[in-house]
């Protein structure tokens, strides 16, 4: 199978995971997660008319994707990995969306180039709905509270939240904490579901899924 021919394949999924949860095909965004794989793997996709791309490093985006949205105009990127404060100014002036706002010091750095960057981001706060030590993203209790604070500390405009459920758990139970607390604070995006589960995640309310395996193969 092609990376077209799986794109076709996703897309048939997520088509039917819409119709089982009787939502509309397109409140659903699918990012195609090219992280690890170089331009010319990542050019059939587009050409299949793929235009919202996922990557989870600043750095590696900065060297293949400039040059593939000249090539293919229209082309969204969402940051999807954690973002380090001193390359907030890079991300904002690369990305359309960053899906890993999870402390303090990033909204502060966000807050300052944001402003100046011209353009309109959107921005996702992580939530560590496993409340795993080694993983990004804000504790379901503190989630509350950090909004605010993006809001009324940092001059942010979160748009929704996102979550990475633990790999030896049933996500499905993660998907509806995230989204109780996206509900509860008036958020109307939800960037859940991966490869394995981007399915379930849409029963459970996700506006954004992030697939890479499924479409470009094996990292
Ligand atoms: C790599 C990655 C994905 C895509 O994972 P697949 O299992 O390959 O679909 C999604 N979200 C994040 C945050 C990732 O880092």
């Amino acid at each position: 199978m092609s990376a077209a021919d799986n794109l076709a394949a996703v897309e048939a999924d997520i088509t039917r995971a819409c119709q089982d949860a009787r939502r509309p095909r397109n409140s659903v965004t699918l990012i195609a997660v090219s992280k690890t794989f170089e331009a010319d793997a990542i050019r059939p996709v587009l050409s299949a008319g793929q235009r919202v791309f996922g990557e989870n490093r600043v750095q590696e985006a900065k060297g293949k994707w400039p040059a593939l949205v000249d090539e293919y105009p229209g082309t969204e990127l969402h940051l999807i990995g954690p973002l380090q404060s001193n390359k907030a100014k890079d991300a904002v002036t690369l990305f359309d969306a960053i899906h890993s706002v999870d402390r303090d010091s990033l909204c502060e750095a966000l807050g300052k180039v944001l402003p100046q960057a011209g353009r309109t981001v959107d921005l996702f706060v992580q939530i560590n709905t496993g409340e795993e030590p080694q993983k990004a993203g804000i504790a379901p209790q503190d989630a509350d509270a950090f909004l605010v604070a993006c809001r009324e500390r940092w001059g942010l405009t979160i748009c929704g939240l996102m979550c990475i459920p633990p790999v030896d758990e049933a996500p499905a139970p993660h998907f509806a904490l995230c989204a109780k607390i996206a509900k509860r604070n008036g958020l109307s995006k939800l960037s859940m579901g991966m490869s394995a589960d981007f399915a379930t995640a849409i029963a459970f309310g996700a506006t954004h899924v992030r697939v890479g395996s499924a479409i470009f193969g094996h990292r």
